[in-house]
């Protein structure tokens, strides 16, 4: 498969999406075209390890995901960790993909602040068997220098996006992306006292957002 950003790979976007916003889509077109991938796959956990359960069910969430990102080409929704039973595991996720597409170039994108927290991750040393690992700068967060993670990041570090071409896993590449410090967290705040998130998500979002009132209450999940 070519198109949008002309190449074959794929980029894997999984997050908790509670809710989407544009810091998400941003850096999520910004991958797209520099790094010439095919697509870029967003992928809501259902039921997210290692952090408190999300405010808004999955379904609601997969719906905001689906609305945020209908009018992009490139841009599709995989909704199989909120179809699967259990904790949504990348690794069992891109097991799932590999699968599926045996000689594709998976990219999974993360932020900085996800790429330090690697280690915590269930089964995470088979993670660059199954896919490159995509990093996404974010103020506050400073690539590792040494430890475990910067002893891989210097060992399977590529120097351009061509190598997530050349081979269907197994490198860490850092794309810097343009800086938008919009999270999820905060948005909560915002929609929970109940302001407007005009110009923080897109306005299809928005619509979902303000039809629902899925975040109009707030509770305490971190
Ligand atoms: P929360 O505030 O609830 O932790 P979040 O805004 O960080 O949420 P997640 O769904 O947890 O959103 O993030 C999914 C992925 O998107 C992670 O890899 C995270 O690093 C990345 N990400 C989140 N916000 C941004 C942003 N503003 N710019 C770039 N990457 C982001």
């Amino acid at each position: 498969m070519t198109a949008p950003g002309h190449g074959a790979a794929i980029g894997v976007f999984g997050g908790t999406f509670d809710p989407v916003h544009f810091g998400h889509l941003r850096t999520a077109y910004e991958m797209l075209q520099a790094l010439r991938l095919a697509e870029v796959r967003f992928v809501p956990a259902g039921d997210p390890p290692h952090r408190a359960p999300p405010q808004v069910d999955a379904t609601r969430r997969l719906e905001l995901v689906r609305a945020a990102v209908a009018d992009q080409p490139g841009f599709t929704v995989d909704d199989r960790e909120v179809r699967r039973a259990g904790p949504s595991y990348s690794v069992l996720t891109l097991g799932e993909l590999r699968r599926e597409l045996p000689a594709t170039p998976l990219c999974l994108i993360v932020g900085m602040d996800a790429f330090l927290g690697l280690p915590t991750w269930h089964r995470w040393q088979e993670l660059l068997e199954l896919a490159h690992v995509v990093v996404a700068p974010r103020p506050g967060w400073v690539a590792p220098a040494d430890g475990v993670l910067g002893d891989l990041l210097a060992a399977r570090r590529a120097a351009s996006p061509d190598a997530l071409h050349r081979a269907s896993a197994g490198s860490i590449y850092i794309q810097p992306v343009t800086q938008l410090e919009i999270s999820s967290t905060d948005l909560r705040a915002l929609l929970a006292a109940g302001r407007d998130p005009r110009y923080l998500v897109p306005d299809a979002v928005r619509d979902v957002l303000r039809r629902t009132g899925c975040y109009s209450v707030s509770r305490p999940t971190r």
